[in-house]
């Protein structure tokens, strides 16, 4: 999950900003609410018959929900249960909650499928990239050398109710998957609450819940991937009932010596991973899944993610390159809008 300096937003976002609008189809009416959670801006808006009150109480029902499920993931936090079993690795095992058994199993999963380019127990490299990126110089060669020892996922023992890491000095990071399992939990949240139309915004990490009232698609936006231009859309995709989520080296990174590093990571170098990528966009069902192959398909590429997606029949992704060509790999895509003419869908090899 992203550690990032929201100070200035929060001042001015941490409003509970509600606002309303009639459509004239239905009574329903849209509400939304913008906050800090997961360490990124979230922002959830619904679409309803009930009223202001009742729609108040699920949303902040529902970010209460995030902070919860940030207490249980995130790395960045010591006192989260992520930190405390990092802070025990080597020594004792700890009982785990469901949430991090499906979060935890899944992301073993797909250490797997990807031969272990995904990898969930990167934590000890990714400390180190955090403390470079606030320095903004890259970490010392020997250190990571050494953190690179600490790294096999294969030493996470994992059964229903206890996780252990074998090793003294690794540590478990989810900032790959954790935001994609809690859209996925915020959209059966909002359907238990009776909401069946709205757009769950976790840092970036979209879901689109329904179709809008008048029976149309929603637009989801991509950003634009270039480095140092504005994140203004480049595109939109138009879908319903889907998750949209991007990963891409613009996202977290700093520039040293005309190189930039970024905060995707090679589980074989240590450092941000290289290739001539800009930003993966994948569409699909389950947000979790979308998450963790966003990053996965950024660190393997176009080619190796060709066989990967064949795993995944109802998996959409987009590869932005740094020469801004387009490349579609997976379930063909019906409404991807490109709006900015630098960038050119090619087609498949
Ligand atoms: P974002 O956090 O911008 O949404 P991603 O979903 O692509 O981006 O995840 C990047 C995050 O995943 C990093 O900040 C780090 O916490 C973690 N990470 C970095 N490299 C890997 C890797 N090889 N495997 C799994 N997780 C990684
Ligand atoms: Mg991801």
């Amino acid at each position: 999950m992203k550690k990032t300096n929201f100070k200035l937003l929060l001042i001015i976002l941490f409003v509970f900003l509600f606002f309303q609008s009639c459509n004239s189809v239905s009574k329903e009416k849209e509400y939304q609410k913008i906050d800090i959670a997961l360490g990124t801006l979230c922002s959830i808006k619904i679409y309803t018959e009930k009223n202001a009150n009742e729609a108040e109480l699920i949303l902040n029902g529902l970010f209460s929900e995030l902070d919860r499920l940030e207490n249980i993931f995130s790395a960045n936090m010591e006192n989260s249960l992520l930190g405390r079993i990092n802070a025990n690795a080597g020594i004792i095992p700890a009982q785990i909650p469901n949430e991090l058994y499906e979060v935890l199993s899944k992301s073993i999963f797909f250490a797997e499928k990807t031969g272990g380019a995904f990898n969930p127990a990167i934590g000890a490299i990714v400390k180190l990239w955090n403390i470079a990126m606030d320095k903004g110089t890259p970490p010392d060669a020997v250190e990571l050398k050494q953190a690179l020892l600490k790294i096999d996922y294969k030493n996470i023992e994992l059964n229903g109710t206890e996780v252990f890491l074998k090793e003294k000095g690794m540590s478990l990071d989810l900032g790959g998957i954790a935001k994609g399992y809690a859209a996925d939990w915020s959209k059966n949240f909002l359907l238990k609450h009776g909401i069946k139309r709205g757009i769950i915004d976790l840092g970036g990490n979209v879901l689109v819940l329904g179709k809008k009232h008048d029976g149309s698609d929603w637009k989801v936006g991509i950003k634009n991937p270039i480095i140092g231009e504005p994140k203004i859309g480049i595109a939109y995709i138009s879908l319903f009932d889907k998750t949209i989520v991007t990963s891409g080296n613009y996202e977290r990174f700093f520039e040293y010596e005309n190189n930039i590093y970024h905060h995707i990571l090679s589980p074989e170098t240590g450092y941000p991973v290289k290739n001539n990528l800009r930003a993966v966009t994948v569409i699909a069902d389950s947000s979790m899944e979308a998450d963790a192959l966003s990053t996965s398909f950024f660190i393997l590429g176009i080619e190796k993610s060709r066989t990967l997606i064949k795993s995944f029949p109802q998996v959409s992704a987009v590869f932005f390159t740094e020469d801004n060509s387009i490349f579609i790999i997976g379930k063909e895509i019906e409404g991807l809008n490109i709006l900015d003419n630098r960038f050119h869908l090619k087609k498949q090899l």
